[in-house]
């Protein structure tokens, strides 16, 4: 194919020669064909000029015959006989008004002198003269006239028919107009393509200026041209223009050159321009004036001309010498092609060789503008290139943040857990005191690490907003008891009030909202020394059942000063730090606010007085559920407090029913052991085809499902449970479970129809949590006893009693980690593959044995085989949650590297690391086994 291609490749270059040749052959080597009926010679008569005294001169025209401004100059010669009647004797004006007569008989006139704005001189034109019958042998006389230098400046004369004539004039200065015609369309591309960039990019590109330069250039030469009578109806006006235009010449190059050249030499830059505008202004006054013409004005004109390039040459030689040309080189060239022709075009023009002014001048500038877009399209490309690095850095900044919080996470978690049981059993002092400055700097760090992770959201566009229905008070008792404990320790009054006909049930999404006041609470207690914190609640009614809720919360400490106000929310700005350099924080805390706010469709403001105390208001629209009144908050407080069960320290409900599916029997094991005491009835399975049996056949409280199944995965599980006819089912909440615990995830499932998502491995905490979320009330046993009321817990006990359930602490003191046990699997990460199994050494024990059953070897290496990726990177997925639960935590973030690997199709890293991988995976499993063997065979003694 590739060569048939070719060869018509081939076929098509010799085509091109051939029509090439076809047209050289027929156009200078074959007969002409066609007579063109045109008649075109230079009149060279012998002429006299008559003085005004009488006198007269023989004289040859074209010639320069010295006259006074305004003097009337008189050439006579008589007609040829032969003269043909209905041709044309063609007389160029060079700014002169000009009279013809035959035999006294005046037969031609021109002068713009009615039809002018300005000046004093008609601006130079063809005159055209028809020959009559009889015309022969009569006498011609001819008068110029002009108030210019020009005059007795007598032009050469044509003799032709008019087609003769303009064909000359189009050979002689034909190529002069064709480049200034391309000047010109080259010039406006510039112009609009500069327009176009700079409304893509928001950048204005100098480009633009020499666009204009060009275009001023060309409009110059087109207007000046001899073919001008031809193209504009008033040549005055036109003059009038061309010069102006050629006036203005010299500033967007200037401008141009000064933005190129990064105004190192601005002032002279500046210097030049202002003298060049002072010069228009002067040269248009006296010429609109009447007092001098631009003809006349013309030559201090060109001097600045002079001077502008002189300036721009020497700006560009100092660079050479300073080295900043490498920054411009290709204008640099530019400037140089554009110099060496206007050299050409002085040279021509001294010796006379060509007769067009400017052609030279034109292509130096379509080099120079050539070049210079090839500069800008040239930097553009890099600009983009440089953008899509900063897009990619940010988003891989972005990503690494959000994966780091996520994974520094889970072992603060488990610090502040243990931290948390020191505290619980200890009674040494000293040690208490320790373990409440882990405590402390645990808590900072979550807090840093969950702003991060908010943070990192935000600048990745994916913090979502997730409305529900939740109540008004709920919400504000919340937010209200997070921070009371800390402000009653530092003696602040707390004050809550609120408009008691607010609705009680609002639409919106009430975990940020919570986020927003916990963080503005926060910061009032955080820098109040003394005085109080006052929240009020107040809202708007506003259209569509719509209300403006506004929470101001008014504290009365360090306050801020009216500039610090508009940098508060900024990312990691923190203000006054000098007052403020014991108080920790990171300056996030109110840019994360802020931007929820605003994805929430409301506004945050502040007001604040340095030193009394700040007020910080947020505004925020959501939709009314139930418009009963809400009431007094401070009343109905104690009740609210009441009424909200804190976390439970066991969860018993043997009536509970929860089905499983998870393909991997390791992890359906683990999810056994970790709810073994509470007694749940629990059925697992580990395909969804099964799953969608028992969804039909039994009824659920909770489903948990795995995402990364072979053949049919979690989604499609779902998905199928839900069009399932007899589906028994339809009603029960569906957890996802994962272990892709990446930012975002937890909405997509949500978006998916999940109720919610569990990590894994999974944690017995998060997996009580969840069961206690999702399993109806009436079903958990536990609820007489002992419930832990938030006002007897301090809210920050509260939290920390989130991250370790008390029934850890039961087993922990049965359990005694073996140091024995740590020995015979010093390879894995013991601890945390017990606290995945919930610290029980014997369940620990279960799963490592599972973990030798479950052996993926050959599964592995048949999806190797089969090069069936699909089933490689589930295997992988597999894997990586399983070694993680067992402590292997070397060869699961090798499994997640092969899953990514797989996941985006670099296949030559799989091939690289395969092998490798699965002799550690043998190997391990071989520790394993030995390690079994040896504690079985009672060398090792752990206790049961
Ligand atoms: P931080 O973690 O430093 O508290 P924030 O973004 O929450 O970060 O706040 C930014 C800065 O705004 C703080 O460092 C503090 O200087 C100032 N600030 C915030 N709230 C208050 C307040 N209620 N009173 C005085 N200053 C405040």
């Amino acid at each position: 194919m590739n060569k048939k291609m070719d060869l018509l490749k081939w076929v098509f270059h010799i085509n091109v020669f051939f029509v090439a040749f076809i047209f050289i052959l027929g156009e200078f080597i074959l007969p002409k064909e066609i007579k063109n009926d045109t008649h075109f010679e230079l009149f060279e008569a012998p002429w006299k000029i008559i003085r005004q005294d009488g006198t007269t001169m023989d004289i040859r025209i074209p010639g320069i015959y010295p006259a006074e401004r305004n003097e009337i100059v008189t050439v006579e010669t008589v007609l040829p006989e032969d003269i043909k009647e209905n041709l044309f004797l063609c007389f160029r004006s060079n700014r002169q008004d000009m009279e013809l007569y035959v035999d006294n008989e005046l037969r031609q006139s021109y002068s713009t002198e009615k039809s002018r704005l300005f000046g004093h001189s008609s601006p130079g034109a063809f005159v055209f003269l028809k020959i009559k019958e009889g015309d022969g042998g009569k006498t011609l006389r001819v008068t110029y006239q002009t108030d210019t230098a020009y005059s007795g400046n007598l032009q050469e004369i044509f003799y032709g028919d008019i087609m003769g004539i303009w064909s000359y004039q189009f050979k002689e200065r034909g190529e002069e107009l064709i480049v200034a015609i391309l000047l010109l369309i080259l010039g406006i591309i510039s112009i609009l393509g500069s327009w176009g960039l700079h409304f893509c990019y928001h950048k204005p590109l100098e480009l633009e200026y020499l666009g204009w330069g060009v275009t001023f250039a060309a409009f110059w030469m087109i207007a000046d041209s001899v073919f001008r009578q031809l193209l504009f109806p008033n040549i005055s006006a036109v003059n009038d223009m061309a010069f102006v235009m050629v006036m203005l010449l010299p500033f967007p190059f200037l401008i141009y050159m000064n933005e190129v050249q990064k105004r190192r030499y601005n002032v002279l830059y500046v210097v030049i321009s202002a003298l060049v505008a002072l010069d228009i202004v002067v040269c248009i006054t006296l010429q609109f004036l009447n007092l001098v013409d631009f003809s006349d004005s013309i030559a201090v004109f060109a001097g600045f001309c002079g001077i502008s390039i002189i300036l721009i040459i020497v700006t560009c030689i100092m660079d050479c010498i300073k080295g900043y040309i490498a920054q411009y080189k290709l204008v640099a060239i530019g400037v140089l092609g554009a110099a060496v022709a206007c050299v050409i075009q002085l040279v021509l023009y001294f010796q006379r060789i060509a007769n067009s002014s400017g052609v030279m001048i034109a292509l130096g500038m379509i080099f120079l503008l050539v070049i210079s877009c090839i500069n800008t399209i040239r930097d553009i490309f890099h600009m983009e290139n440089e953008k899509k690095q900063a897009i990619y850095a940010n988003e891989a900044k972005a990503q690494f943040l959000a994966n780091m919080s996520h994974e520094i996470r889970t072992p603060i978690n488990a610090v502040l857990g243990m931290d948390e049981m020191i505290l619980q059993e200890s009674k040494e002092p000293n040690v208490l005191e320790y373990a409440t400055d882990i405590h402390n700097a645990g808590k900072t760090l979550l807090s840093l690490i969950n702003d991060i992770l908010d943070f990192s959201k935000i600048e990745s566009g994916k913090m979502e907003i997730l409305p529900v229905n939740y109540d008004l008070s709920h919400l504000i008792s919340d937010s209200y008891n997070m921070v009371a404990k800390r402000a009653e320790e530092k003696g602040l009054e707390f004050i809550l009030e609120n408009d008691t006909t607010l609705p009680c049930k609002l639409h919106g999404d009430e975990v940020r909202l919570r986020q927003v006041l916990v963080n503005l609470l926060t910061n009032a207690v955080k820098y109040t020394k003394e005085g109080s914190i006052r929240m009020s609640v107040q809202g708007r009614r506003l259209e569509d059942n719509q209300l403006l809720l506004q929470i101001s919360v008014q504290d009365t400490g360090i306050g801020i000063t009216k500039e610090n106000c508009e940098k508060l929310f900024d990312s990691f700005q923190r203000v006054d730090e000098k007052r403020n350099r014991n108080i920790e924080g990171t300056g996030l805390g109110l840019s994360i606010t802020k931007q929820i706010v605003s994805l929430m469709q409301g506004s945050i403001s502040v007001d604040s007085e340095y030193g009394k105390g700040s007020v910080f208001k947020v505004e925020i629209p959501q939709h009314i559920v139930d418009d009963s009144p809400v009431g007094n908050f401070s009343l109905k407080m104690d009740a609210i407090i009441h009424e909200i069960p804190q976390t439970k320290e066991t969860l018993i409900a043997p009536e509970g029913r929860i089905l499983v599916v998870d393909d991997v029997d390791m992890n359906l094991k683990v999810f056994f052991g970790l709810l073994k005491q509470t007694q749940i009835q629990i059925d697992m399975v580990s395909s969804g085809y099964e799953a969608l049996e028992m969804v039909r056949t039994k009824k659920y409280h909770i489903i948990f499902l795995d995402h990364m199944m072979p053949q049919m995965d979690g989604l499609e599980t779902f998905k199928a449970m839900k069009q399932l006819k007899d589906n028994q089912n339809t009603e029960t909440p569906v957890i996802m479970l994962t272990a892709n615990a990446i930012v975002g995830i937890r909405e997509k499932y949500i978006q998916e129809g999940f109720s919610d998502y569990l990590s894994k491995p999974v944690q017995r905490k998060q997996l009580y949590n969840i069961i206690r979320k999702h399993l109806p009330k009436e079903y958990i046993l536990d609820s007489e006893e002992v419930p832990l009321l938030a006002k007897e817990k301090s809210v920050e006990k509260v939290e920390v009693i989130e991250e370790v359930e008390a029934i850890e602490k039961e087993e922990n003191h049965n359990v005694t980690t073996s140091p024995d046990l740590f020995t015979v699997f010093d390879f894995l990460d013991t601890k945390t593959g017990l606290m995945y199994c919930g610290d029980s050494e014997d369940f620990y024990l279960e799963i490592l044995k599972t973990s030798l059953d479950n052996d993926r070897t050959s599964l592995i290496l048949e999806a190797y085989e089969q090069q069936d990726w699909q089933q490689y990177g589930i295997c992988m997925h597999s894997l990586k949650s399983t070694s993680l639960s067992i402590g292997a935590n070397k060869l699961s973030e090798r499994a997640k590297a092969l899953e990514m690997a797989v996941k985006e199709e670099r296949l030559d890293y799989v091939q690289q690391e395969h092998d490798s991988f699965l002799k550690e995976y043998q190997e391990l499993l071989q520790k394993i086994e030995k390690g079994l063997v040896s504690l079985q065979a009672g060398n090792m003694h752990h206790r049961p």
